[in-house]
């Protein structure tokens, strides 16, 4: 009889066991390895952490333990969390190097129900914690699947210009050597399209530019020097006619171009949002709203182009093309102004209502059908420490920090803007931080964060009440 109803509760367990599975994203360098490894830090310290009193599943006792269990997908490669603590335990402290294609990890989270059939039926549960990890540029071709080629080509020609057009010279100087209509000549394909995809390379490193598409060009992961992301668009055809594009034969160098886009659209793009996409239920987007008030005017409003087009991917309305092509199934997302050490503490208030500016029209768009969503600054891997500091007789707020060579530095970054920066931002333009290195800590304490408990409460807490 014992047996029995061990067998059976075993059973009842196992039934009621339940899965989240957390998509992480972000452009790069938006700080999505920070965070994923703060996080799973986090969660394992949860029964000796002081540091989360704004998730309550920490706060009240409910949250028993963390263990990190194998990952069920084995054809996804795991995130690297043991290499990034190494990385940020060593003397002297350094970053956790970045993944650059979809990685993931998985914990098992023990836990006391407090409601529903969990509570009556057992004492403990166990949630099952999936972290994917993607590159936000990823989600910037979501708009391909719904241009040709021609369309593709034309929309990439207008947005030749400023920074673009000087970066795209050498990308440029090789149209009279493409004769669209000629026999494809893969190896000519080739060189064009290394020019072309050095030039997308270019735009992010030299413009600050975030913008980029086709957005695995730049981040290839496992397709890196395959025929698929070898094409580029055809810009510089002012005088061929739709009906003379539509007409060349496969055969042919833009035929050739033509089968590699769709290629691409159907075998990269549509299988990201089948494979993955379509498997997450909660979605985190880490956003750097400091990397472009750096870099200036022209990075600022390009970043915001790709968050725009970013978000397209949170349109589930019935008619978009979310909706058309596959059934996500996200309920609530969660953006993040990153990197929030990188400003005093009474800038952060004005870091979130950036944010909100930044995804405000998105957001009010009423085809976030069921989603939740909301905008919180935190940083992941504190590397500074607040304080105060006297200039001409006031105190005046300040951080204390580590710069990457190990010099230790005290200042004040500057202001945020509260709303979308203004020409006489961009004037008096007085924002300038420095990247610091992570402070140094024991291998036994929790990583120090700033509100990384209060993504937590929004992510997970109610699936573990
Ligand atoms: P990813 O490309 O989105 O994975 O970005 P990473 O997580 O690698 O972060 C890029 C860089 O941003 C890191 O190497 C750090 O220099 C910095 N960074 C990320 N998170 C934080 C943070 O919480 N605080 C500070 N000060 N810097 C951070």
């Amino acid at each position: 009889m014992n047996r029995i109803g061990n067998e059976l509760n075993k059973l009842v367990n196992r039934s009621l066991d339940r899965h989240v599975r957390l998509a992480v994203t972000g452009l790069s360098r938006a700080g999505k390895t920070a965070f994923i490894t703060s996080l799973v830090n986090q969660l394992m310290h949860v029964s000796t952490n002081p540091r989360l009193p704004l998730f309550s599943a920490v706060r009240d006792g409910h949250l028993l333990g963390a263990k990190r269990v194998p990952q069920i997908d084995m054809h996804v490669p795991r995130f690297g969390y043991e290499e990034g603590m190494q990385s940020l335990l060593s003397t002297p402290p350094t970053w956790p190097a970045p993944t650059r294609d979809v990685s993931q990890t998985r914990l098992a989270l023990r836990y006391k129900p407090q409601r529903g059939p969990l509570k009556l039926l057992q004492d403990t549960a166990t949630l099952y914690l999936d972290i994917v990890d993607y590159p936000g540029e990823w989600l910037l071709d979501l708009p391909l699947l719904d241009l040709d080629f021609y369309a593709w080509s034309k929309q990439q020609a207008q947005v030749l210009k400023g920074k673009r057009l000087t970066l795209a010279q050498d990308w440029l100087a090789l149209k009279d050597t493409f004769d669209p209509f000629a026999p494809a000549d893969e190896a000519l394909i080739e060189k064009i399209s290394g020019f072309f995809t050095e030039y997308l390379y270019r735009c992010k490193a030299e413009g600050g530019l975030h913008w980029v598409q086709p957005g695995r060009f730049v981040l290839p992961g496992e397709l890196s020097g395959a025929p698929v992301l070898q094409f580029f668009p055809l810009v510089w055809l002012d005088g061929v006619t739709e009906q003379q594009w539509a007409s060349a034969g496969e055969d042919t160098n833009l035929g050739m171009l033509k089968s590699r886009y769709r290629y691409y659209q159907q075998h990269v793009v549509k299988a990201f949002y089948k494979e993955h996409f379509s498997t997450f239920d909660r979605q985190i987007i880490l956003v750097d709203c400091l990397q472009p008030l750096n870099a200036g005017p022209e990075s600022f409003n390009d970043m915001r182009q790709a968050l725009d087009q970013l978000m397209q991917s949170f349109r589930y309305g019935r008619s978009s093309l979310m909706r058309r092509l596959f059934s996500p199934r996200i309920d609530k997302v969660l953006f993040a102004a990153t990197k929030a050490d990188h400003v005093t503490p009474e800038q952060h208030p004005h870091l979130v209502s950036l944010l909100q500016q930044l995804v405000n029209e998105a957001w009010q768009t009423a085809s976030f059908e069921g989603i939740e969503m909301d905008c919180v600054s935190l940083s992941s891997i504190q590397a500074t420490e607040p304080g105060f500091v006297e200039y001409q007789g006031k105190q005046m707020p300040a951080l204390r920090g580590h710069t990457m060579a190990g010099e230790a530095k005290t200042l004040y970054p500057g202001d945020v803007p509260k709303r979308l920066p203004s020409e006489a931002f961009w004037q008096q333009s007085g924002f300038d931080f420095v990247n610091f290195r992570p402070l140094g800590l024991q291998s036994d304490e929790p990583l120090p964060h700033i509100r990384m408990d209060k993504a937590l409460e929004y992510l997970l807490g109610d699936k573990l009440r």
